[in-house]
């Protein structure tokens, strides 16, 4: 069990093109870490290239929902979104852009096409907070933050604490908006 370390906005590795796995055997350590370090942080989500690893998988495990079950320790690599249905605005956070929460508008179901731990392929579809967690995930594979997703407004006002957590590591106050 290792806990890594989780990079933050501002951190060129964020926004790296990331490569799409092909061996699958080599994963696994990676994987184990991924999750120890997303238990240990609080997170529900976490993007291979959060840790400093450019490669196309994350994980998502959502304990404690209200109305579902819980999600289990998912591991989706490789993946693509082939559909998107509807609208949801909800309010997300980042392991990677700490202290800040704020709404984010996304399509409230998607298909995707994914490879799981072993390589096989599936294609499932997902809604509510799953989808939301995965569409969040999957914005990090391509080097994009959910502050990239705010309104013009929520976007002005979340600038400084950005920059903040560019050159510190985090904001000097926290926001919720
Ligand atoms: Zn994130």
């Amino acid at each position: 069990m290792a806990i890594l370390p989780v990079v933050t906005y501002g951190n060129p590795v964020l926004r790296e093109k990331v490569s799409p796995v092909l061996d699958f055997k080599t994963i696994r350590g990676l994987v184990d870490d991924m999750f120890d370090t997303m238990d240990e942080k609080g997170g529900i989500g976490l993007a291979a290239n959060q840790v400093s690893v450019t490669v196309d998988l994350f994980i998502v495990e959502i304990v404690d929902l209200e109305d579902e079950e819980d999600s289990g320790k998912l591991v989706f690599i490789n993946s693509e979104i082939l559909a998107a249905a509807g609208s949801a605005t909800m309010e997300e956070g980042c392991l990677s852009v700490p202290d800040i929460r704020a709404p984010v508008t996304r399509p409230e179901s998607i298909t995707l096409k994914f490879q799981d731990i072993t390589g096989e392929e599936r294609t499932e579809e997902f809604s509510g907070l799953l989808a939301r967690v995965i569409q969040h995930e999957k914005d990090h594979l391509k080097g994009i933050f959910f502050t990239d997703r705010l309104s013009p407004a929520n976007k002005m006002f979340v600038k400084k604490a950005l920059k903040e957590i560019s050159s510190a590591g985090k904001p000097s106050k926290e926001i919720v908006l």
